[in-house]
């Protein structure tokens, strides 16, 4: 089939909700892919964060089709050997005691919400159930996770929300201290927001709220299900703020390109949900753990020293081009402000040119594969450069 085809095909059975480029991919390793018709790109979006390993690794591939010629699935109720290790290796790399494996960032961040209410009933009974989040953030598309998502255009049409959110103004603890209260149970933070417009929190605002937090026994859920493992040059963007949240979500890099998602539990919460309290048919699929195992294994030192050099390169030659007035983000996680452009239109000629890049709302939002080699970047930036001025 040609682009044409597979694209009317969708579009005659497939709900229409999203707004897709129109293009279709076929094939595709490291950073490089190809459309039916052999055209060529450069990937600086990675499946939006997710294929940290860009496309069709070898190790990654090895790793997958090892598991699923062994095993594929057998439920939570009984135990395989890579949800563990997957498991084991989080623990020893982050010194936090327990893990929890879901299917996707929303999941993860459902899970995290759970926690802390739960928690919080534990403690302090009925009644201590807002969590506060930040205006501008994103954490998911499921009913609780639209509602936590701070921004106003989401809160529409699926009333009633779930009660009990209120959205603070980032990097502003002012405005977080007239939120809190004595029934709020959690805070819940993007550290850079992804969505939001690549938004990295200031240091000072972020230890001041963890210590808020601490000193108020609420509970400090970080969403890093973009920033998590090795996105922004550390295994976990929380490593840059010197905090030790309560309770971490992950995703989407987790995987390299199947679906998983995970919270890693402090010891302050560790012990909050019981048998039954919450589980997932798929959530631990040994496959997707397979795949997950050989990316931590590649994430070491010298990998994720590599992720911040690569990542302050593509900054520093971003700077010098004309047509942008800010490049925001950590690591290789990089929001581009356009000057005098609109942000969709520089991404759509992106493509055009053999790119693919994102835009986080009025900016232009880089997510390279963290394995994506200097030749590429190189050549990507090349048309970015391109795209700015036309
Ligand atoms: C993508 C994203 C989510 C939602 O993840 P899904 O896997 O799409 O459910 C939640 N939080 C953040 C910060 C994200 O970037």
């Amino acid at each position: 089939m040609n682009s044409v085809e597979i694209k009317e095909r969708d579009q005659n059975h497939i709900l229409g909700t999203y707004a897709r480029n129109d293009l279709c991919i076929v094939k595709g390793k490291g950073a490089t892919c190809y459309s039916p018709e052999g055209k060529k790109y450069i990937d600086f979006s990675s499946g939006i964060g997710v294929n940290s390993l860009g496309f069709s690794d070898d190790g990654w591939v090895k790793a997958i089709t090892e598991q699923v010629q062994k095993i594929q699935h057998i439920s939570n109720l009984f135990y395989t050997e890579p949800c563990g290790e997957l498991a084991e290796v989080l623990v020893k790399r982050t010194g936090y005691p327990k893990v929890f494996f879901a299917n996707s960032g929303a999941e993860a961040n459902e899970g995290a919400i759970k926690t802390a209410r739960k928690y919080s009933f534990l403690k302090y009974g009925k009644g201590r159930h807002e969590i506060i989040t930040l205006v501008n953030s994103f954490h998911g598309r499921t009913l609780a996770t639209i509602t936590a998502t701070g921004q106003d255009h989401y809160h529409q049409y699926f009333d009633p929300f779930v009660e009990g959110f209120l959205y603070a103004n980032a990097n502003d603890i002012e405005d977080m201290k007239s939120k809190i209260s004595e029934k709020t149970c959690a805070v819940m933070i993007e550290l850079v927001q992804g969505e939001g417009g690549v938004n990295t929190l200031d240091q000072e605002y972020v230890r001041e709220l963890s210590q808020l937090c601490k000193e108020k026994d609420i509970l400090l859920i970080v969403d890093e299900v973009q920033t998590g493992i090795g996105r922004t040059g550390k295994l976990f963007a929380f490593e840059h703020f010197g905090i030790q949240p309560d309770v971490v979500t992950m995703a989407k890099g987790l995987g390299s390109g199947l679906p998983i998602g995970g919270i890693l539990f402090h010891s302050s919460c560790a012990d909050v949900l019981k048998p039954g309290d919450h589980g997932t048919t798929f959530g631990g699929n040994p496959v997707v753990c397979a795949g997950g195992l050989e990316i931590l294994s590649r994430l070491d030192e010298n990998f994720l020293q590599a992720v911040t050099e690569k990542g302050e390169f593509m900054k520093a030659e971003i700077l010098k081009m004309e047509g942008v007035s800010e490049v925001t983000g950590l690591g290789m996680m990089i929001g581009i402000m356009p000057s005098g452009k609109d942000a969709k239109a520089v991404v759509n000629r992106c493509l055009d040119l053999g790119l693919m890049a994102l835009t986080a709302k009025d900016k232009i939002r880089l997510l390279p594969p963290l394995t994506i080699t200097i030749e590429e970047i190189k050549e990507g930036l090349e048309k970015l450069k391109q795209a700015l001025i036309g």
